[in-house]
């Protein structure tokens, strides 16, 4: 039984695992007080705002949203058009975590916060790093729950997927690094709109250099080869048709090159 003194607190990614997790703690752990929260980044796709929606209707909650003060633009001009990359991802904190700290700041002072996590127990990864008067929860780790268990609970629930899980595998920016060259030509396909606002910030580097979102190819110089990258690809891997994919090889990249495109 929750205290007065204690707030639990589930933060929706606007992905499945963490949507699972709030019909999951509905389902398993109906007594306590849970309240949600949705970090927006500003720069979500719009299949993500549905999918919040849809949980809102589904499961008869609010969701509490954060956003930062300044948008992703303002940021890429102070860093003078320096993209983030896995490894300076600088996005994530101005995006992400500096709201939900100042939200939990003016929130939950004083008040012992549960933060429940979808991290699940076939998934090899840590949750952000706790802080002082904040206890991590991981249901899924403690209960055993895999991939398969919350597309089980997504369905029964009648809640099922993103809309963008057809072509893209996580949540977040449209434009997050984290993108394979697929899930970028799914962006073009989906939002071309989108793609164009992405490519059209490899271009803004005041720093005079070039920075792209993909390490070894501009979205210009994807948007170009879309064809050639997406075509051999389901005719390789399932046909006879290699003395194609091999021609397009050598007219268009080194091999290396075209393997790292295929990602
Ligand atoms: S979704 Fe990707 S681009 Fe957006 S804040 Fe997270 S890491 Fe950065």
């Amino acid at each position: 039984m929750s205290k007065p003194d204690e707030r639990h607190i589930l933060a929706l990614s606007g992905g499945k695992d963490s949507a699972a997790l709030a019909v999951y703690m509905k389902q398993t752990r109906p007594e306590l007080p849970m309240e949600y929260v949705f970090t927006d980044s500003g720069c979500e796709l719009p299949e993500t705002y549905e999918y919040l929606e849809r949980i809102k209707a589904v499961l008869g909650i609010e969701i509490v949203q954060l956003k930062s003060k300044r948008g992703f633009r303002h940021y890429l001009k102070l860093k003078r058009g320096y993209l983030p990359t896995p490894l300076n991802r600088w996005c994530t904190e101005y995006l992400k975590l500096i709201p939900y700290r100042r939200w939990l700041d003016e929130n939950c002072g004083g008040t012992i916060m549960h933060s429940y996590v979808g991290i699940r127990a076939d998934e090899d990864r840590e949750g952000f790093k706790s802080r002082e008067g904040i206890v991590q929860h991981h249901p899924f780790v403690d209960d055993g729950i895999v991939l398969d268990d919350v597309k089980d609970i997504l369905e029964d629930a009648g809640m099922g997927l993103p809309a963008y899980y057809s072509w893209r595998s996580r949540s977040g920016c449209f434009f997050c690094f984290y993108q394979t060259k697929r899930e970028w030509l799914g962006l073009l396909e989906h939002h071309p709109d989108l793609y164009a606002e992405a490519e059209a910030m490899e271009l803004a580097s005041e720093a005079g250099s070039v920075f792209t979102w993909c390490d070894d190819i501009s979205l210009a110089e994807l948007r170009e080869r879309r064809h050639d990258v997406q075509c051999p690809i389901s005719q390789a891997e399932t046909s006879h048709e290699r003395p194609r994919l091999g021609e397009i090889l050598s007219n268009h990249f080194a091999r290396d090159k075209y393997t790292r495109i295929l990602r």
